[in-house]
């Protein structure tokens, strides 16, 4: 069985880049019916962020993406937090330690940072691996008693890395990556605090996690060989491996940030976090969310980009996620937006909170309609106000819109419509009745329209004209219409 983790540090907001990344195993996941796991890498105490916890899972939630194992829905495998697996990672550690593959380091800052400077004064950067090792104060070079002593105050656990070796490992994305060893630093394992680096945990709970698939960004891929080293160290085998392309600010150059977001008004978090609205906040449907975030970085092969979750866990396929960069494009994110508006019916759209509350002053039969006729019109929630303003006032009058139709005599289609409209007849046929008045007395039908249009709505846009009127019904449209003779009978004498 398939098993795949999703494996954010709780150290601020799940930005988008890491929702896509979640997105990605979670498709995986439920393409090979597998599994897809929630883990907390917090084993950085000093950036941990109180309520990033939550935050993470509440935007999987939100994207309908529930983990099937994880730190708020259990499992075997756990615990699913890596501060609460410090235990099983001293365990892991006495093997390596035990096998000659690590060893402990106890060189002190001040001697590290004097190395650094030493290896940057000769325009070198500083590595502590096979070729200098011997010249520093660690398990290699004290003997047993010096050791035991040392062990008393600070230290640190490193990889041993042995040189003269060509390690290769498989990205299912990039193909072979070869590094020689020579290359390669003895990478911290554990730290003076006790508890395991990134790299040393992630092993070991991917391993014990049973993980067949890491799917993660590509800022990960140098890591890489090392890991690999660790598997091989261990005895253990590596799951596949599958590095994401970056995403890319919108003018294509260098990785997209939070400040590319506040330059341009959009949001870069799922959920509002602080000060900061997310999507949701901006009026995205999730299911929006993660049909454009899967385009980043992904090609279903067909032309189609318009799929909902339950269509992206059949079509998701390794073979198309791409090497490249991907751009953000925020306008493209609200068209996939727009798009799967209007592919739900009115009925649902009525159960979304945001048609909720701005229809919350009409009847059942008024909600379906507006309903039907702005979803066209909209390509995020957020415009659901404006849409939903003219059927509650038609105030204020777009002025510069009745400036220009006053020379084409207004008030005569609107006294026509006013008079058709007092007769009682019925809303559904005024069209027929004033278009036909209008020919007989040619008058054109933009004149007729904008006449009608101003009076109503207020400006000259919107949807159906005659739709709108059938909703306001006969006596709300009879007011407006008034109305708005009172007020260009005004305008006139002025
Ligand atoms: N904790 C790492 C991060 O926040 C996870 C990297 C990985 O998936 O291995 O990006």
């Amino acid at each position: 069985m398939e098993r795949v983790r999703f494996a954010p540090s709780p150290t601020g907001p799940l930005h988008i880049g890491g929702l896509r990344t979640a997105i990605f195993n979670y498709l995986y996941a439920r393409k090979h019916k597998g599994a897809f796991i929630l883990r907390v890498e917090d084993t950085d105490l000093n950036r941990y962020v109180e309520g990033s916890e939550r935050y993470i899972q509440e935007s999987l939630e939100w994207c309908g993406m529930v983990p099937d194992e994880g730190p708020f829905n259990g499992g075997s495998l756990g615990p699913y937090r890596q501060s609460e697996r410090k235990s099983i990672y001293l365990e892991y550690i006495q093997i390596l330690l035990a096998k000659g593959k690590a060893y402990y380091a106890f060189d002190s800052t001040d001697e590290l940072s004097a190395a650094r400077s030493l290896a940057e004064l000769q325009g070198e950067t500083f590595r502590y691996g096979a070729h200098n090792r011997a010249n520093f104060v660690n398990s290699l070079t004290l003997n047993e008693n010096e050791i035991e002593e040392r062990k008393k105050g600070d230290y640190v656990i490193r990889l041993k890395v042995d040189p003269g070796a060509i390690i290769s490992v498989f990205d299912e994305v990039r193909g072979t990556v070869s590094v020689a060893t020579d290359e390669l630093d003895d990478k911290v394992l554990m730290k003076s605090d006790g508890m395991p680096t990134y790299h040393f945990a992630n092993v070991v709970d991917d391993y014990l996690m049973k993980i067949t698939c890491v799917i993660r960004g590509e800022e990960w891929l140098p890591s890489l060989p090392h890991h690999q080293l660790l598997y091989n160290a261990f005895d253990w085998k590596s799951p596949k491996f599958m590095h994401l392309p970056l995403i890319l600010k919108p003018n294509g150059k260098g990785k997209l940030s939070k400040r590319d977001g506040d330059k341009d008004g959009f949001p870069v978090f799922p959920l509002q976090w602080k000060d900061n609205v997310g999507f949701k906040e901006k009026g995205f449907l999730p299911e929006s969310m993660v049909n454009y975030l899967v385009l980043l970085g992904w090609n279903s092969g067909k032309e189609d980009e318009f799929f909902t979750l339950s269509e992206l866990e059949g079509l998701f396929s390794v073979s198309g996620v791409q090497k490249g960069g991907a751009r953000f494009d925020y306008e493209k994110a609200r068209w996939i937006n727009h798009q799967h508006l209007l592919k739900k019916t009115p009925q649902e759209l009525l159960t979304l909170e945001a048609f909720k509350l701005a229809l919350n002053n009409f009847s059942f039969d008024q909600k379906f309609k507006i309903a039907t006729i702005i979803k066209d019109r909209l390509y995020t929630l957020d415009d659901i106000q404006e849409e939903v303003k003219i059927f509650n006032t038609p105030y204020p009058f777009d002025n510069d819109a009745i400036e220009k139709l006053l020379p084409k005599n207004p008030l005569q289609v609107l006294q026509k419509a006013e008079s058709i409209l007092n007769s009682g007849e019925h809303t559904v046929a005024l069209k027929e009745t004033l278009l036909d008045w209008a020919k007989k007395q040619s008058i054109s039908v933009g004149v007729l329209m904008q006449s009608l249009r101003i009076a109503l709505v207020g400006k000259l846009t919107g949807p159906d004209l005659f739709d709108i009127i059938e909703i306001l019904g006969n006596s709300v449209s009879l007011l407006r219409i008034k109305n708005a003779i009172s007020y260009i009978n005004l305008k006139q004498k002025s």
